[in-house]
């Protein structure tokens, strides 16, 4: 099985899906797309050749920081085996689980194209700071798949990452001074989340492991969230400045 996210999380390269698609149908090979920071709402692998795709509903599923969570899609004959494994070894969602996430769903389209446009705006905003840089956004026409981000997604996601000039502390300083924007290992939320990836969900990785996967040190990623775009882009001048 080919296993792939994109965008990927942390550094939102973009991953050809039409290409890996029909690599993968040629080889005889089940390509499984994590489509966590996307959504349905932006991109729809089975489209692409995906058999299957996976979500982690914690994140813009839900969108609200209250349940954790999954989806697994695809083909009958493909989903028995993952219905029948999960029903007897125990990660399945409880009832209640079940309905936040099923009312979610209701709201995912007019969440994610506010998240979208705020994110797009912010990364334009970062773009023009002297204290920043590699702002990367998929719909940035600086982004390198620039292209194709265009091409298989509808919106360019939540999602932003940069780089702070002065490395880990300066980034440490940067974070521990904005007061609105939450620092947590989390994203996908309403609220706006930042959150250090060389120190938390990448810190089993080695420095040189981590720069491969183009993490530095001083890489910030932001989940935009839905609070008024002024008062997210304070915080962040107010943090950097
Ligand atoms: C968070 C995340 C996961 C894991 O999801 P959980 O709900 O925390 O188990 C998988 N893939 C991506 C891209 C994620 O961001």
């Amino acid at each position: 099985m080919i296993f792939l996210e994109t965008p990927s999380n942390p550094s939102l390269d973009i991953v050809d899906l039409e290409f890996v698609g029909k690599l993968a149908k040629k080889h005889n090979i089940l390509l499984n797309v994590d489509n966590c920071f996307a959504t349905p709402y932006l991109q729809n692998p089975i489209k692409w050749g995906a058999d299957i795709v996976t979500h982690s509903a914690t994140k813009f599923i839900d969108g609200q920081g209250r349940a954790i969570g999954g989806i697994i899609v695809g083909r009958n004959e493909l989903i028995k085996e993952v219905r029948f494994f999960s029903r007897h070894t125990g990660p399945c969602l409880s009832p209640f689980n079940s309905w936040i996430l099923s009312k979610s769903l209701e709201t995912l389209a007019v969440r994610m194209e506010k998240h979208c446009h705020q994110a797009m705006e912010l990364a334009k905003y970062l773009e023009n700071k002297n204290e920043v840089f590699n702002v990367k956004y998929p719909f940035l026409p600086s982004h390198p798949q620039y292209d194709l981000a265009k091409k298989q997604m509808r919106m360019g996601g939540a999602l932003v990452t940069f780089e702070i000039k002065g490395g880990i502390e300066k980034g440490a300083s940067f974070l521990n001074k904005l007061k609105m924007i939450s620092f947590t290992a989390n994203l996908g939320d309403t609220r706006t989340i930042a959150s250090h990836p060389a120190s938390t969900t990448h810190s089993k990785l080695t420095d040189s492991e981590r720069k491969k996967v183009g993490i530095e040190a001083g890489t910030i990623r932001i989940s935009v969230g839905l609070e008024h775009l002024d008062d997210i882009i304070k915080d962040i001048e107010m943090a950097l400045s």
